[in-house]
């Protein structure tokens, strides 16, 4: 235990106010900003990093998946248009309609063409997996794509801001307090979302959560990769692969399967390793450590692979992600908390607002106990640990966030509080976008609806 010191109280600039104020850039926040101002809000959002996009773009996470069940795409909306728009400047890739299927082993070509890729639904137990639609993306488009959006929604961006403090008076939160270059400086909200990942503004507001961890990694990207010999090697001589591989995987010490994959720019693949468990992405001593550990083992693999593996001959560091790869921290418990059942079991819920792969969402899950006007979207919503280790990836938090934006609107149009916001409402506005709020599950859908 450290010894604790009390800071004096200071006063804090109200720089804005808005109708929604999102407080953090990522997959989530983008999605919930956008959202609340195509539906007419006035909308602010804060990010403490000089950039858009989180773990999607800063984390370096080059791969968009869950959002297929079987050939089904749930996750629509928000997403699709950042993946098109993405193709559109040539910075995405997506499996061509007919190498998507059910089962790789009736098209053994397609999973050579597609498996460096990492486009295959990993949750499967067959292996190979089935080639599914997925993206993946360059971590700058994903940025300028977010920022174009952004500037024709006309939203407010304050970027190196970093939150401070929930301003709530009688359990309903009125703005936020953020630490900036200028001093403290305080947004007031008629509705805040907590897109902080880490649950940052909730529990600063009181509301209840959970903490947990799971693997730290320190993504980085390598460029001069010929990634055409090194695929013939995997496919055409197996057993020296396989063997190269397990040396690889040793060196790394914990990683996936597939330790490195293509993106869309030539010769440059991104590494989603080592896997570092047993570390707090809120620690800054274990933040700190885990930057040192991962740069460490990688530097040895990097060195490895150059003198022994086809393709990385002429390999170098493009770079390591500017942030920590956190995947989970605190979880909000809130009017509902997701459990790994749920997901497993495909629960459909009667206030499902938005979807992953094949399982729902129920709107309950954002909204904490404790406050009100506040909701919660992002890798940070109301689970158990093991549920949300199966259903936080990028996909399922913009689906949740857009689901964020379209509920506060309703709220504020209806002159009611975001607990009390009208379910079909935002079930219809959803659709009414472009994306799935999962209110017409699909056949593979459980119905064990007891659990509301
Ligand atoms: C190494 C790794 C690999 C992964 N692989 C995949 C994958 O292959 N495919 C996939 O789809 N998903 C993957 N995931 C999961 C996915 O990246 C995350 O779950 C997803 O990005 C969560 O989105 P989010 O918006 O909830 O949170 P984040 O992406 O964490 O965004 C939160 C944002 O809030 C900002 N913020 C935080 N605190 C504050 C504060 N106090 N003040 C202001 N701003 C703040 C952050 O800077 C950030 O911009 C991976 C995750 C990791 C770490």
């Amino acid at each position: 235990m450290h010894a604790t010191i009390l800071i004096p109280q200071r006063p804090a600039t109200i720089v804005d106010r808005s109708d929604v104020v999102v407080v953090g850039g990522g997959p989530a926040g983008i999605s919930a900003a956008i959202s609340a101002a195509r539906n007419g809000a006035s909308v602010t959002l804060i990010e403490r990093y000089p950039y858009l996009g989180g773990l999607a773009s800063g984390g370096m996470v080059l791969v968009l998946d869950d959002m297929v069940n079987g050939l089904e795409i749930t996750v629509q909306g928000i997403c699709t248009e950042m993946i098109e728009r993405m193709r559109s400047k040539n910075l995405c890739v997506v499996p061509d309609e007919n190498d998507r299927q059910i089962d790789s082993r009736d098209l053994p070509e397609s999973w050579r063409r597609w498996a460096r890729w990492g486009l295959f639904d990993f949750h499967t137990p067959t292996a190979p997996h089935p080639i599914c639609y997925a993206a993946a993306f360059d971590p700058d488009g994903f940025k300028q794509v977010a920022y174009d959006i952004f500037s024709e929604s006309r939203i407010k961006l304050r970027t190196h801001s970093w939150f401070s403090s929930a301003i709530v008076e009688d359990g309903v939160i009125k703005g936020v307090v953020c630490q900036t270059k200028s001093g403290l400086e305080a947004i007031m909200a008629g509705v805040v979302i907590d897109a902080t990942g880490d649950l940052d503004v909730a529990a600063n507001a009181g509301a209840s959560y959970i903490e947990d961890t799971f693997i730290l990694t320190t993504v980085s990207r390598w460029g001069g990769v010929d990634t055409e010999a090194a695929e013939r090697f995997e496919f055409e001589e197996p057993d020296a692969f396989k063997a190269l591989d397990h040396e690889a995987k040793r060196l790394i010490g914990g990683c996936w399967s597939y330790w490195w994959l293509k993106t869309p720019l030539p010769g440059v693949v991104w590494l989603n390793c080592p896997h570092m468990p047993k570390l707090s992405g809120l620690k800054v001593e274990d933040l700190a450590a885990a930057e040192m550990e991962g740069r460490a083992r990688m530097g040895r693999l990097l060195e490895f692979a150059r003198a022994k593996m086809p393709g990385f001959e002429q390999a170098y560091v493009v770079d390591f992600a500017p942030q920590t790869g956190v995947r989970q921290t605190r979880m909000l418990q809130g009017d509902y908390v997701v459990t790994k059942d749920d997901v497993m079991s495909r629960r459909h819920f009667a206030d499902t607002v938005c979807r992953g792969r094949d399982y729902y969402t129920p709107y309950r899950a954002m909204l904490p106990k404790e406050v009100d006007q506040l909701l919660v979207a992002g890798r940070h919503y109301s689970a158990t640990p093991q549920a949300q280790k199966s259903s936080r990836e990028i996909p399922p938090c913009m689906a949740m966030g857009e689901a964020a934006g379209v509920a506060a609107t309703v709220a504020l149009n209806a002159g009611t509080t975001v607990r009390k916001a009208d379910i079909t409402s935002i079930q219809k506005q959803m659709r009414a976008q472009g994306a799935d709020p999962g209110d017409t599950p699909s056949a593979n859908a459980s119905y064990l609806e007891a659990a509301e």
